[in-house]
Order: structure tokens, then C-alpha cells, then sequence
């Protein structure tokens, strides 16, 4: 009798810890699913801020793209990376510091000094045709840009609607090219013989040293939209130019990729 109580009694308490472990594993469930929850809306949010610092157009498929890594998104911020095409503005209250490059052209001050060294290197190793044709332009200015080259176009017995669609492949809109942001430079005599000249050659070879890239490389252009210029290169930074380089990416790539698309 006793020892039947006692039984009774242990299987009771054994009872009693069983359903004790299922409602602590339960509550465990519980607070894992709730912490996802919680990260995944952080996240989503997370998400639409970038876009709006990025000052890119706001679109809701944009949401459920991959979030990029703390340290991709420093990268995306970073001055040297600003991506100005023709869908992405730059910000029209956006004034560089700029810097002489000779005696009538501007570059950001932050890079002006990798420009300079880079064509006295050039010089260096005997290639003495070379020149900054065109660098920083104000964008107040790129409009009368635009008018001139439709007038040439005009003038060689083009429609208005051909110059204007010819001005566009190699003229950025107003506060749409690069050469606003002061990070671009046009060399020589802006033209596809610089292709041929030993400036070119030797800019293939050692222009990401000194964080330059060729901003609209011949088989990009669908992605650039702009046509190839040889003459036309782009100041990322030399850590970025040698990466890009190596990759075998446009910029458009590049950033596409640290967003991790
Ligand atoms: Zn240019």
C-alpha cells in the first residue's frame, strides 16, 4: 500500500516536469519566431532609407531586393562612387571644391591631384601628346553644350529630331553627365583616333592605378546608354578603379553590384 502510493506520487511529479518541458519549449518557439519578425521589419526598413539617401526614384519592387552589407552601403555612400547617368540626377545643390588641372580646366579637389600626377607620369614615359580637353563643367553650361551641337548637326543636313537623338548619346542633360560632378575628363581631341594614340594604350594599362576608369567602354553601351568614348574617364578612386577593372564591369555594374543585385 505504501509502496503504491509512493508510485502514484513519482509518476504525478514526472507528470507535472513533462508538461513543465513542452511549455517552456513552446514559449522558446514562440520568442524565436518573434525576433525574425522583428529583424525582417528593421530590414524592409532599412531598405526604403537607403533609397531615399541614394536619391534614387522609389519604386516598391525595389523593397524585396537583397540588403546590402554594412560595408557595401559605406561603399554606396562614398563620394568617388556617385553614379550621374541619364536616370540619376545629381543632387542640383551639389558644388564640388574644385581645383586648377592647367590653365582653363577645374577637377574636384579631391582628385585633381591623381590627374595631374597621372598625365605627368604619361609624360614620363614619352607620351607628351596628351591633354585635359574638357574636365568640370558647370551644368548651367551644358545646355548651351547641348543647342551647340545640335546647331553642328543642323548645319550637316540632319533633322531636328536626328540632332537632338545624336547630341543625346554623347551629351548628358544638364545635371545628368559626369563632367558636373568635376570627376570626369575628356582627353585630347574628343575624338575615336585617340583610340589609336599611345595616350590611350598606356590609360588602359595604368589609368586604375591612379583611380581612373573608362567610364563607357564599347560593349557597355547598352547599359550606359551613352555610345563608346575612348577619350572619356571617370575618377573612382584607385581601390574601386582596380576592382571595376578587374571585373570587367561598368559603374552601372559595379554599384548594381555592391546593392547586391
Ligand atoms: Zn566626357
Amino acid at each position: 500500500m505504501k509502496d503504491s502510493k509512493k508510485k502514484r506520487l513519482e509518476l504525478n511529479s514526472n507528470g507535472k516536469i513533462f508538461i513543465y518541458r513542452i511549455v517552456v519549449a513552446i514559449i522558446f518557439i514562440i520568442s524565436i519566431l518573434l525576433v525574425y519578425t522583428i529583424n525582417d521589419m528593421s530590414n524592409s526598413k532599412e531598405s526604403v532609407a537607403m533609397q531615399i539617401d541614394n536619391d534614387n526614384v522609389i519604386t516598391t519592387e525595389k523593397i524585396d531586393e537583397k540588403i546590402p552589407s554594412e560595408e557595401n552601403l559605406k561603399k554606396l555612400q562614398d563620394w568617388r562612387l556617385m553614379l550621374v547617368n541619364y536616370e540619376n540626377e545629381m543632387p542640383r545643390d551639389y558644388k564640388p571644391k574644385l581645383s586648377v588641372v592647367d590653365e582653363d580646366r577645374l577637377f574636384d579637389s579631391r582628385a585633381s591631384s591623381s590627374l595631374i600626377r597621372m598625365m605627368e607620369d604619361m609624360r614620363k614615359d614619352g607620351i607628351t601628346r596628351i591633354w585635359a580637353q574638357s574636365a568640370y563643367r558647370d551644368p548651367k553650361k551644358q545646355d548651351e553644350l547641348i543647342q551647340e551641337s545640335i546647331q553642328e548637326y543642323l548645319e550637316q543636313g540632319k533633322t531636328k529630331e536626328e540632332a537632338e537623338i545624336l547630341t543625346k548619346r554623347s551629351i548628358g542633360e544638364p545635371y545628368k553627365s559626369e563632367h558636373n560632378l568635376g570627376l570626369a575628363v575628356d582627353f585630347n581631341n574628343i575624338d575615336y583616333a585617340f583610340e589609336k594614340e599611345s595616350a590611350f594604350k598606356w590609360l588602359t594599362e595604368h589609368a586604375q592605378d591612379y583611380g581612373f576608369i573608362l567610364r563607357y567602354p564599347k560593349d557597355k553601351e547598352d547599359i550606359t546608354k551613352i555610345k563608346y568614348e575612348p577619350w572619356h574617364w571617370r575618377y573612382v578612386g584607385p581601390e574601386y578603379a582596380k576592382e571595376i577593372k578587374e571585373k570587367g564591369m561598368c559603374l552601372e555594374e559595379y554599384i548594381d553590384y555592391l546593392k547586391g543585385n
